[in-house]
């Protein structure tokens, strides 16, 4: 097992700083962050505080008339290069994410860092593609030309369950279309950002095009009310996405919000039952079930549930959990022992509310590393969709089955949630689960596949798993404004008295 002392991972051993206008700064304070498998201090990092914000928006929007004017051949191959940074760091990105995350590598290589570097490809592509408009006037002699213009400073708050990849869901499409950014990462799993900064770096992007703050919810607040900020992306609970919301009224900063969700998972009788039983599982145990897009409600058709809980349960305790650099671990730790606790009890409130909580449901006891966070793959039954434990996001490896044999009630049950992101359907009845598909009000349905995700396609929620889109080229969309330019071509034309308008 790699340890903090392997070579790849020389970076940890350094002293962490802030990049602020192209410099690495050092700060009075420092925070640690920890190895989630161990509980053991991983680094300290630089918090941030007020100056800090002010100097990274005052570089950010220094760079920003740079960045827009420089050619978009060359935003292209500046994202291209740092995409190829990215793969020639991927297994130490990696490493630094499991460290710092917990996750097992396999995930962090093949998902969190892959997917990066692909989607940062995907986006260099845009910036000599970002076409204007002429608008058809019926005034004559008269052009109006329609641009797309970058937005400005954009402020990239971020969440801790897939650290790095967060980030570039935002700086991919943001730097694409010529704004610059000040990036902060969630306070606890800062440091791939951190050395994706030091990639940056390499790469030759301007000073100041990219800036990355390390502090917790008050430095987000800081950027959300920080009126050189022009635009916030924001991933993370549904509950900070409101009050982001709320302070962002106040100078109407427009925001971006991708939230929680509580996706339903719905099998029918007729579905490929071992392709079903796969994609149940995977779609809730993934990432430690610290995915927004967790298949936490598995909606189980009567004939097969039994069956269907029984196959859960069995591969849920053969789940092996462990350090995320052992080849061995299927599963690594929770993000945090306060995490933890919060996922703890809402199995305890399912078992005060009536169900049954038939696998898992405690603490889970790992060799060699009595410090960490773990939990048991947990599955409940005989939940009702009306109980918390079906309701709320939990955020963890936590699934809960609701069996079902109305179809019409399906369909209102899975959508009887407060959010709105995604969801899985297996059938062999394409046409009926094409209709279903249809009715649920969510941004991503997965038929006979869960949690699949491309570059190209873009992802969002409704309702209060949020809005707005990221990946594909709907991404671009909201870091860019259009602006409308009139140019009289008829020399002669006289604008009458003080009218506006036609005349
Ligand atoms: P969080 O809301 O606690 O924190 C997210 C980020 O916001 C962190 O950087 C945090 O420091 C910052 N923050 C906290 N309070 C703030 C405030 N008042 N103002 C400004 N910034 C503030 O979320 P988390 O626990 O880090 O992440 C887990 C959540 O993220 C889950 O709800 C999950 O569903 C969601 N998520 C959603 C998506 C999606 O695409 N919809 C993807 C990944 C994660």
């Amino acid at each position: 097992m790699a340890t903090v002392t392997d070579p790849s991972i020389e970076f940890l051993q350094r002293e962490q700083r802030l990049f602020i206008g192209g410099d690495w700064v050092s700060t009075g304070t420092s925070f640690p962050t920890l190895n989630p498998a161990t509980g053991e201090v991983l680094a300290q990092v630089p918090v941030a505080g007020q100056t800090e914000v002010d100097a990274a928006v005052e570089a950010a929007e220094g760079a920003f008339r740079t960045w827009r004017e420089t050619a978009p051949t060359k935003r292209a191959s500046l994202l291209w290069k740092l995409a190829d940074l990215v793969d020639e760091h991927l297994e130490e990105l990696a490493v630094i994410e499991v460290l710092d995350n917990g996750k097992p590598i396999g995930e962090a290589r093949a998902v969190d860092i892959a997917l990066t570097a692909e989607l940062l490809r995907y986006y260099a592509g845009w910036p000599t593609k970002l076409a204007g408009s002429l608008y058809p006037n019926s005034i004559g002699d008269m052009l109006t030309i329609g641009r797309r213009e970058p937005v400005g400073v954009v402020a990239a708050i971020t969440p801790w369950n897939f650290p790095l990849l967060e980030v570039a869901y935002k700086l991919g499409p943001a730097l694409a279309v010529g704004c610059t950014l000040v990036v902060k990462p969630s306070e606890l799993a800062p440091l791939s950002t951190l050395r994706f900064a030091q990639l940056v770096e390499e790469a030759g992007f301007p000073p100041g095009v990219v800036n990355v703050l390390i502090g917790g919810p008050e430095i987000g607040a800081a950027l959300v009310q920080h009126p050189g900020v022009r635009k916030i992306a924001f991933t993370g609970q549904t509950a900070t996405g409101k009050q982001i919301l709320r302070s962002s009224a106040d100078d109407l900063k427009p925001v971006n919000l991708e939230l929680g969700g509580k996706s339903p998972n719905i099998v029918f009788a007729d579905a490929d039952f071992d392709k079903a039983l796969a994609g149940a599982f995977g779609g809730i145990f993934f990432n430690q079930g610290q995915a927004c897009v967790a298949g936490s409600r598995l909606f189980a058709e009567e004939p097969i549930a039994e069956r269907l809980v029984d196959k859960l349960v069995e591969k849920a305790r053969g789940i092996r959990l462990g350090h995320g650099l052992a080849p061995t671990t299927d599963m690594g730790p929770l993000i945090s022992a306060r995490h933890r606790e919060r996922v703890l009890n809402f199995i305890d409130g399912a078992r005060n509310d009536g169900a049954e909580v038939v696998a898992g449901g405690g603490i889970a006891a790992v060799d060699d590393l009595e410090g960490g966070f773990f939990l048991q793959p947990t599955v409940i039954a005989n939940v009702s969709n009306t109980m918390h434990v079906a309701q709320e996001e939990i955020f963890g490896p936590v699934l809960s089955v609701i069996t079902w044999s109305d179809p019409d009630e399906l369909e209102h049950l899975a959508n009887e949630v407060p959010y709105g992101l995604a969801a899985g359907i297996w059938s062999s009845d394409i046409a009926k689960a094409i209709r279903l598909a249809e009715r649920l009000e969510v941004g991503t349905v997965w038929i006979n596949t869960y949690g699949m995700f491309d570059v190209s396609v873009p992802f969002g929620g409704r309702k209060q798993s949020g809005f707005g889109r990221e990946l594909g080229p709907e991404a671009l969309d909201p870091y860019l404004v259009s602006k409308s330019i009139w140019v009289d071509l008829e020399p002669t034309r006289q604008q009458s008295g003080q009218s506006i308008g036609r005349s």
